[in-house]
């Protein structure tokens, strides 16, 4: 439990105890939750069901958690991460109001307004943000001055029956949609959106490379891309994945083992390259994303799985006049646009939905690459 913490979020400050007993549903003012104890280790534990919710706050039973790489790293450990153990994990989840606090002081923007009601399904933003700094009034919300951690990764995450959150981080879900595929919104597809829309700014007509279409984002990347008519160029690990990238409407699928895919995508663009790169992958194919740009091309990325350092020509980036874009999370408004888009159709591709006592066998099967699309924990 971090320091960090508000109170209200973390529930009671009773360490959870290893529980014979931890398979029945919340009762008797108990619960059930994922906790990381110590480096790939996470137990399913009893403990504290959260206080009824305070003033602008509402409590969530939580439905369906979606995996993402920021567990594997929180499960690894990481040495950067400024956090304590026992620490419940579960980054973006989506579930249903079981109780509202009393309204909020309506003259306190920060507490919003409290619209929410019993028996809404909702998904909720993870960065305990404060909601009143600059980027917070502006609807910036991942470039909060004074953010107290990302739940379940420095503070306590979602993958327990009941959690109390502040109402202005909640965002309801559309009828049409099913909490198993909302629960891809609060990361996955949020942060899809904002790399592709607000930061590379990808425009109807353009070519893109998606890098790992098989992986979580890369699916929604593909999908959000071809949403709106771009030509989408797409690199898999296996011929497997690479029928399945195609299925879900990528023009040119690339088997990055046995191709180069400098090489081809330079050979499918008349050696014009793309206009946007979708990165998260780094290491030695970074700068192979750079190569394949146009001239003025955009590279956005968000992650770092095959390595987080590299060099590249300073010369080549200035002469070519590319723009990188660092991303990292996304806007409660970026996590409106995605269910709206789910709404719509456009629904994750899930690979594999596990139970609740198998969160960790999930994570594993995230770090081995095997997986195509998202990995959803229902409870
Ligand atoms: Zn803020």
């Amino acid at each position: 439990m971090s320091d960090a913490a508000p109170p209200a979020l973390g529930g009671e400050r009773e360490a959870p105890t290893r529980s014979q007993a931890a398979r029945g549903k919340a009762e008797e003012g108990r619960m059930r939750a994922l906790s990381l104890v110590g480096d790939r280790k996470i137990e399913l534990v009893e403990m504290a069901a959260p206080p009824a919710p305070a003033a602008g706050e509402v409590q969530i039973a939580i439905k369906a958690i979606g995996l993402n790489h920021i567990d594997v790293w929180g499960w690894r450990g990481m040495a950067f991460a400024k956090r304590k153990l026992p620490l419940i994990v579960g980054v973006e989840a989506a579930g249903e109001i079981v109780a509202v606090g009393p309204s909020p002081d309506p003259s306190a923007p920060a507490t919003g307004g409290m619209t929410l009601k019993v028996g809404d399904r909702v998904v909720a933003y993870g960065g305990l943000t404060c909601g009143a700094c600059k980027a917070c009034r502006e609807g910036r919300d991942n470039l909060c001055e004074n953010v107290a951690g990302i739940m379940g990764f420095h503070v306590d995450g979602f993958a327990r029956d009941r959690v109390n959150m502040p109402a202005r981080l909640v965002i309801p879900v559309p009828p049409s949609v099913a909490l198993r595929d909302a629960a891809c919104a609060p990361i996955a597809f949020s942060t899809v959106q904002h790399m592709l829309f607000d930061n590379a700014k990808l425009e109807p007509g353009e070519t893109i490379l998606v890098q790992a279409g098989g992986s979580g984002i890369g699916t929604v990347a593909i999908k959000m891309a071809k949403a709106i008519g771009c030509t989408v160029i797409t690199t898999v690990g296996d011929d497997e994945k690479a029928k399945k990238a195609k299925a879900l409407g990528a023009d040119h699928v690339i088997n990055y083992r046995t191709e180069r895919f400098e090489t081809i995508t330079r050979k499918l663009t008349n050696k014009k390259g793309v206009d946007v790169v979708f990165e998260h992958v780094g290491g030695e194919g970074f700068n192979g994303s750079l190569l394949v740009l146009k001239r003025g091309g955009r590279l956005v990325t968000c992650g770092s799985t095959a390595g987080p350092t590299i060099t590249f020509n300073l010369m080549q980036l200035f002469q070519q006049q590319y723009k990188i874009f660092g991303s990292f999370g996304a806007s409660i408004r970026n996590i409106r646009d995605s269910l709206a888009k789910m709404a719509n159709g456009l629904l994750p591709v899930i690979d594999t939905e596990l139970g609740l006592a198998d969160l960790e066998r999930g994570i594993a099967r995230l770090e081995s690459r095997q997986v195509f699309g998202k990995i959803v924990v229902k409870f």
